[in-house]
């Protein structure tokens, strides 16, 4: 088979639609999503409630929509949220939560992207009437700009059961929490019990070209459903998107094995490589990052050069790129990017 042209590593979110999720999205009863008319939304919603084993769900547009209606019915303006110094919500949201939110992040280096009690604890304000309070922890699984790299069911747990122990909430952006649940062989709604919210995108390895959706109780989504709407999110026949969502959903999740195997492949080529310093064993999903240091080639050196090679992938900084396998990308797809990021770092 030959390579599929470009090869496009910058993320799994270039994933287009399959022809059954367009025929699906074709043939979609819909209505007025604001009036809860949507048909195919509400199987969306519903379906999506019972895999998290939860009363209810919510679509959103996207992922940081989902992240900042969370953060906007878990907190007030002045209180602070507790999020890891690469954190998505923090570094790749338009500063939504103090720009929308008003909340003040208040960011603590993780170990690999993850946080745990004794990280957190320390950056817990005291209950003084003074002083900001911190009403919110977001953590993140996986974390994307961490490698990908998964958060443990029980460091998870312990972390939500001390802070709900001080009255604070804890929300997950859970964008890849079905690549964390296919490392780890758990259940998405075991791994995610304790929090109080969770995000997750369809739009990603489980190949739906638009949305996320939230999760949590009854009352908690209502809320969400009034925050939305404020935030311009109230769409009208959204069962053409909820269509591809549910398909996402049914399908997406078994063949996410699948990315994390070519994930291993590539990473392993790619620490053959001169000039590429990368621990493969350090690759626990879909996401791989690099470092060029020592390499005398700068990140956007070789993008550049990939590129010219049509291999796509994404600087991190000045010395780390990004590669993430989905399900536009194959096996000789990936052992190809390899061989060019071979020669590329060759000139
Ligand atoms: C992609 C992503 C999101 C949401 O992104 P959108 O592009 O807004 O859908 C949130 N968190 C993480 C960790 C992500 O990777």
């Amino acid at each position: 088979m030959l390579p599929t042209i470009p090869i496009d590593l910058r993320s799994d979110t270039v994933t287009r639609p399959s022809p059954d999720m367009r025929r699906a999205m074709a043939d979609a009863v819909v209505g007025d999503d604001v009036f809860m008319e949507d048909p195919t939304l509400n199987a969306l919603q519903r379906r999506a409630a019972e895999v998290f084993d939860r009363e209810a769900a919510l679509f959103v547009p996207s992922g940081s929509m989902g992240n900042l209606t969370c953060v906007l019915a878990q907190t007030r303006p002045g209180q602070e949220v507790i999020c890891e110094t690469n954190g998505h919500v923090y570094n790749y949201e338009m500063g939504a939560l103090s720009a929308v939110g008003g909340v003040l992040p208040r960011v603590v280096d993780g170990e690999n992207g993850l946080l745990s009690w004794e990280v957190i604890a320390k950056a817990i304000r005291p209950k003084v009437y003074y002083r900001p309070q911190t009403a919110l922890i977001c953590l993140e699984n996986t974390v994307n700009m961490a490698g990908g790299t998964v958060l443990p069911t029980s460091r998870a747990k312990d972390i939500c059961d001390r802070a709900h122990a001080q009255g604070i909430h804890v929300h997950l952006d859970g964008a890849r929490v079905f690549n964390a649940a296919t490392y780890l062989n758990e259940r998405v709604a075991d791994m995610t019990r304790p929090f109080d919210s969770v995000q997750f995108c369809l739009s990603k390895g489980l190949g739906a070209p638009v949305g996320s959706m939230i999760v949590g109780t009854r009352d908690f989504i209502e809320h969400c459903r009034s925050i939305r709407k404020m935030l311009g999110g109230g769409m009208r026949q959204a069962g053409v998107l909820a269509a591809a969502g549910l398909v996402a959903l049914e399908h997406g999740p078994k063949r996410l094995q699948d990315d994390h195997d070519n994930a291993k492949v590539l990473a392993n080529r790619l620490a053959d490589i001169e000039g590429v310093t990368l621990d493969p064993q350090s690759v626990q999903t879909n996401i791989i990052i690099f470092s060029l240091k020592d390499s005398g080639v700068s990140s956007a050196e070789l993008l550049q050069r990939l590129a010219e090679r049509k291999v796509l992938a994404v600087p991190v900084d000045g010395e780390r790129i990004r590669m993430v396998t989905h399900l536009d990308v194959t096996r000789q797809d990936v052992e190809a990017a390899a061989d060019v990021v071979r020669s590329a770092m060759m000139r």
